[in-house]
C-alpha cells in the first residue's frame, strides 16, 4: 500500500472581519483545531467594486467589503498569540479582482505589505455578480460564461499581484442552478462523440471557454501564481471543487504545479470541508504537492 499524506491546511476562510460572515475569528480557530489542521489563513474579502448593478439594493453606496485592517490585524496577532502551541495562522486577504479599480487596489497592496497570503478573485464580471440570478438575465448561460471569463482574464493579466488565482470557475456554481436537472441531462449527453463527451457540467463549461481558460492558466504559470482548489461548492452539493478536475489536468499538462487549497469557509461547519477530496483529486491530476504561503514566499507539502 502507498503512503498518501492528507492536506492540513486550509488557505481560504472569512471571519467577522468579512461582510458576509458574522463567525468570530475565534470560533474559526477553534473548528480548525477540533478538525485536527495544523495551519489555516484568514483571507478577508477587500471588493472595492460593490454595490453591483444586479446587488438587491440595500439603501448603501458603500462597499461594505473592505476591511478594517488594524482590528483585523490587531484580533490575528492576539489569537496567534494565544494558540501558536495548538495550531499555525496566517493572515491573509481575497482580494477582489477589477480592472477599473487597478489602481486603488495597487495602492492597497503597497499600502499593506503585512500579509501572510493573498488570493485574487473575480467575483464581478460587468459590474455584476453571478451569485445573484440576475446576471443571467437576457443572456444565455453560454454567454454569460464566455462574459465572466473574458473578463477573469482581462483581471488575471492586468493584476498578476496574487499568490494564488482563487475559485477560477466561481460561476459554474451559479450558473447550473439555471438548468433544470433534465436540461442538464440534455446538455450534457448532446455534446461530441463517446471519446470526447463532456462527464461533467464542469467539463462542459471548459470545453466551450477552453481558449480563455487556457490563457488565465499560461498567464498564472507565467507569474509563477498558484491555482485554487476551493472546495466550497462540494459543501453546497455542486458536484465538482471550483475549478473542477478538466481545468486542474490542463494546469497541470501546461507545466503549473503550484496548487493551493481552501474551504472558503464562512462558518465553522465548513473549515476544513473537502480537504481530503481535494487530495484524492490531485493525486488524481498527478500533482505531488500542494503549497501554503507564509510571508509571500510558497512552502511545499508532500501528496
Ligand atoms: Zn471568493
Ligand atoms: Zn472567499
Amino acid at each position: 500500500m502507498t503512503s498518501t499524506n492528507s492536506i492540513a491546511s486550509d488557505f481560504h476562510m472569512h471571519s467577522s472581519f468579512s461582510a458576509d460572515s458574522s463567525t468570530p475569528m475565534e470560533e474559526q480557530v477553534k473548528a480548525a483545531m477540533a478538525r485536527g489542521l495544523s495551519s489555516i489563513c484568514f483571507t478577508e474579502h477587500l471588493d472595492l467594486d460593490w454595490p453591483y448593478d444586479n446587488t438587491p439594493a440595500d439603501g448603501s453606496d458603500e462597499t461594505p467589503f473592505v476591511i478594517d485592517y488594524e482590528a483585523y490585524r490587531g484580533e490575528f496577532q492576539r489569537l496567534q498569540g494565544k494558540y501558536q502551541a495548538y495550531i499555525q495562522l496566517y493572515f491573509g486577504l481575497e482580494l477582489g479582482l477589477n480592472l477599473q479599480y487597478q489602481s486603488a487596489i495597487r495602492d492597497y497592496l503597497d499600502q499593506h505589505p503585512d500579509f501572510d497570503f493573498i488570493i485574487g478573485s473575480t467575483h464581478s464580471s460587468r459590474h455584476m455578480d453571478p451569485y445573484y440570478p440576475t446576471f443571467f438575465d437576457g443572456i444565455t448561460v453560454e454567454e454569460a460564461l464566455r462574459r465572466y471569463f473574458t473578463d477573469a482574464l482581462q483581471n488575471v493579466q492586468a493584476m498578476p499581484w496574487f499568490d494564488s488565482y482563487g475559485h477560477l470557475d466561481y460561476i459554474l456554481r451559479y450558473a447550473m442552478q439555471q438548468f433544470t436537472e433534465k436540461e442538464l441531462r440534455q446538455l450534457l449527453s448532446q455534446r461530441g462523440n463517446c471519446s470526447s463527451a463532456p462527464h461533467s457540467f464542469s467539463d462542459w463549461a471548459y470545453e466551450n471557454n477552453k481558449d480563455l481558460i487556457d490563457e488565465i492558466l499560461q498567464s498564472l504559470i507565467a507569474n509563477h501564481i498558484a491555482l485554487e482548489v476551493n472546495t466550497q461548492p462540494l459543501k453546497r452539493g455542486f458536484p465538482e471543487t471550483n475549478p473542477g478536475k478538466a481545468i486542474l489536468r490542463k494546469y497541470r499538462e501546461l507545466g503549473g504545479d503550484l496548487v493551493t487549497v481552501g474551504a472558503d469557509a464562512h462558518r465553522p461547519d465548513s473549515v476544513g470541508f473537502g480537504l481530503d477530496a481535494a487530495a484524492d483529486l490531485l493525486r488524481a491530476c498527478c500533482f505531488t504537492s500542494y503549497v501554503t504561503y507564509s510571508k509571500r514566499q510558497s512552502i511545499r507539502h508532500p501528496l
